[in-house]
């Protein structure tokens, strides 16, 4: 199948030995043509004199006759005139004028011989019978002019030409030559082989191009079944490479469709199961889709790309077309062997402006953005792209640029002091992820951990910023580093495997604080909870994280046996005018206090914040109003 990859596209060649047979069959014709005409030319160039002199040789054979009344009579009965007569005429054969004679017509209309040029042995007699050729002969009696017959021999120009003797208006007798010439040899072989070689080529021409046609049959056969998806017959994504090339991104708006939840589909019902939702979802994808102006692309696993055509002055059929894919798929009961249907939904992102985009990669990054942001609103959503300020500024990251930034040592970590809120002393950092783009620009997480959410990509980001921890901590080995992890971390075993070394290490894990974000996750999730108890054994000092905003659930905070808890920003920087977010910090103050839980406040932005903070009590505070996070100096 890869060769016939590399198989360029034979059309041009067909085009081209078109050309090439049209322009040598017209040589083809030229060349009879020309072999026409030059016949015609030595036709004319060796006959025009000798038409003349055998008319005036007619007139002179008239002007003998003069006085008589009957032609045929006189000349039979008066041999001197006969032979005066053939005298005259035995002046006119030369090389090509092989026979001049007189002839008459008899009564039965058959030509007989009145007197003949040639040489003894050969000369007819008086009144000899002539067989004529063709009947052309007897039109002379009435046309009565002068009369040419062609002979067509092979290798001769033969003619013959017939000069009537009138009397009283009527044909008594017709002179005749018989006139021969060799055609030019040297011509008619040039031509010939001209002809051969011409035809010949020809031949090699209708050879090349039934190749060509057979071969060009191969390579589109080839190339269908190499661009379409086997599993859902939708184009694939060769396809989707080669269209990059030739695709006009004013005619399209641009869709990434990505099915919502969809390992657990497979997780529960198999990867069969799996496949055939894939295949059905495709089919309704398809089906709404217009046959010859849609373009339907199976790109990943369980993600599409629709090309739908923009026609003039109807902006809103893409729009509508997509619409029509989301809700029949969200209708639809996807049946699954052996147990009841299930219902799948799906994200859109949507561009549909393509044409801003400089390529149709830069086009498709900004529908993917728009896809990442309908799966973060909760999914099963249609989000159209729309540019603004930080998406210009930039956008988030891809996958694929992601792993790059990992490989090539562009994933980093900036730390952020968390301090003690009475003396300002620094008590903690907190690092948090940033890469760097190829740019030269810092990227920071909210542009990175969407395109990754639920993927190995995030688990392999996780784990570069805990090595990155690891390595600072032995670099200070006096300061303590608080990490990110996710629900998802915690129950991953290379993460676990990696904490685990880690603790097995002296003063390390008691350096280190896991911030967990507050979610249902940590309770729901198998083994979470179990972990982070094991983990708090080794010595890892255990932080609630954005506390306040979510689930906040107290009860769960003891079950984990938290150590810390960080209440949310977002609850931080309301309190100064808010009574609510106030009175929210008071009850986790007061809970926590209960609990021996130690507190930290997060976007202690300005004095003010800080004011009421350390009123409140709040053991330790983290936020601009100390520090930036930054790089520790190396
Ligand atoms: P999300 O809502 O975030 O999209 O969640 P998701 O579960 O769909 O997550 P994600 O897109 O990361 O996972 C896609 C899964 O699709 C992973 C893989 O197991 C599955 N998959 C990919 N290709 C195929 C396939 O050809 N057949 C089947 N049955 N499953 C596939
Ligand atoms: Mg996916
Ligand atoms: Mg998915």
């Amino acid at each position: 199948m890869l060769s016939n990859f590399s198989l360029k596209n034979p059309l041009y060649l067909i085009v081209l030995s078109i050309v090439i047979g049209g322009v040598l069959t017209a040589l083809l014709y030229g060349t009879l043509k020309l072999e026409a005409k030059v016949e015609a030319k030595m036709f004319e160039i060796s006959t025009s004199d000798v038409f003349q002199i055998v008319q005036n040789s007619a007139q002179s054979i008239a002007h003998l006759l003069k006085e008589s009344e009957n032609y045929i009579a006189d000349i039979q009965q008066n041999p001197l005139l006969q032979q005066e007569i053939e005298e005259h005429i035995s002046l006119l054969p030369t090389k090509n004028i092989k026979y001049v004679y007189l002839l008459y017509k008899d009564q039965r209309g058959t030509f007989r011989f009145l007197a003949d040029a040639a040489p003894s042995p050969e000369k007819a007699l008086l009144n000899q019978k002539l067989d004529v050729a063709s009947p052309t002969w007897n039109s002379i009696y009435e046309k009565k002019e002068p009369l040419l017959i062609k002979h067509d021999f092979l290798k001769e120009l033969s003619i013959s030409y017939l000069v009537p003797l009138l009397y009283k208006g009527e044909v008594q007798l017709v002179l005749v030559i018989d006139f021969s010439i060799e055609k030019v040899e040297n011509i008619n072989t040039i031509i010939a082989f001209m002809k051969m070689t011409i035809l010949a080529t020809i031949g090699i021409i209708i050879l090349f191009f039934i190749i060509l046609v057979a071969q060009t049959l191969r390579y589109i056969i080839a190339k269908k079944t190499a661009y379409i998806d086997k599993l859902t017959n939708t184009y694939n994504r060769n396809y989707l490479q080669e269209l990059q090339e030739f695709i006009n991104l004013d005619d399209y708006a641009l869709a990434t469709l990505d099915i919502d939840y969809f390992k657990k589909v497979n997780d529960t019902y198999g990867h069969h199961a799996g496949d055939m939702v894939l295949k059905e979802v495709a089919a309704i994808i398809l089906a709404n889709t217009r046959k010859k102006e849609d373009i339907v692309i199976r790109y990943g696993g369980e993600e599409f790309v629709i090309l739908s055509k923009i026609k003039r002055n109807d902006n809103m059929a893409p729009l509508n077309i997509i619409e029509r894919i989301f809700t029949s798929i969200q209708a639809h009961p996807f049946h699954i062997p052996d147990s009841e249907h299930i219902n799948i939904t799906v994200s859109i992102g949507v561009n549909l402006t393509p044409n801003k985009s400089r390529t149709f990669s830069d086009a498709f990054k900004l529908a993917d953005i728009a896809l990442y942001n309908a799966k973060h609103k909760g999914r099963n959503s249609i989000e159209i792209y729309e540019e603004n300020e930080s998406n210009l500024k930039h956008s988030h990251l891809s996958i694929s640029e992601i792993n790059g930034a990992i490989e090539e040592g562009r994933v980093v970590c900036f730390f952020q002091q968390i301090v003690d809120t009475q003396t300002k002393k620094i008590s903690h950092y907190e690092a948090l992820l940033r890469i760097i783009h190829k740019d030269g620009s810092i990227i920071t997480p909210s542009k990175i951990l969407p395109a990754i959410k639920g993927t190995f990509v995030l688990r392999n980001i996780t784990k570069r910023v805990l090595e990155i921890c690891h390595t600072t901590l032995l670099q200070y080995p006096t300061i303590r580093i608080n990490v990110n992890l996710n629900p998802q971390d915690i129950i991953n075993d290379t993460i676990l495997t990696l904490l685990k070394d880690y603790a097995s290490q002296e003063n390390i894990a008691n350096r280190i604080g896991l911030e967990i974000v507050e979610s249902e996750n940590i309770i729901h999730l198998n083994h979470a909870k179990e972990n982070l108890l094991m983990l708090k054994k080794l010595g890892y000092t255990i932080f609630i994280d954005d506390f306040g905003t979510g689930y906040s659930n107290f009860v769960y905070l003891t079950q984990i046996q938290t150590d810390f808890i960080k209440i949310d920003g977002d609850i931080i920087k309301k309190i100064v005018e808010d009574k609510v977010s106030l009175a929210v910090v008071k009850s986790i103050v007061n809970f926590a206090q209960e609990a021996n839980i130690d507190v930290v406040a997060e976007y202690v932005c300005n004095e003010e914040i800080y004011t009421i903070i350390k009123s409140l009590g709040i053991k330790y505070s983290q936020g601009y109003y100390f520090s930036i996070p930054r790089s520790l100096p190396s």
